[in-house]
């Protein structure tokens, strides 16, 4: 209890605003970065679907869902893929705002992120 007390603050989500910064292309999109007080989630962005995509699930009951793992050289992390709940697309986990690093538009790395809210 004392554990879940000391990183309650840490379970709560937070959702960004992303948007390119090359005039030119214009891309923007949102996306929600560690799930909230009751539920995880993994979020990430679906080439496919060209939208930001999450996996939910229940922090209590039912086990996680397993993603496929890896170790990345570029990052020095291990990173866990899932697939997109609408076309089944794999996408990689972002932990952090920085994994979205380049626009999936023009590909430069010209993403700027802004936080706007905070949720649970
Ligand atoms: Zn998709
Ligand atoms: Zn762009």
């Amino acid at each position: 209890m004392l554990v879940l007390l000391m990183t309650g603050s840490a379970l709560a989500g937070t959702q960004y605003d992303v948007r390119c910064t090359d005039a030119k292309c214009g891309f923007t999109t949102t996306i929600g970065i560690g799930g909230g007080r009751m539920f995880e989630e993994a979020s990430g962005y679906c080439q496919k679907c060209a939208k930001s995509v999450s996996v939910t699930w229940k922090r209590e009951g039912k086990p996680r869902p397993l993603p496929l793992r890896f170790w990345d050289a570029l990052t020095g992390r291990m990173r866990e893929i899932f697939n997109c709940p609408a076309c089944k697309t794999p996408f990689v986990n972002m932990e952090q705002i920085e994994d979205l690093k380049h626009c999936p538009k023009c590909g430069k790395d010209s993403l700027k992120s802004k936080r706007t809210v905070m949720y649970d």
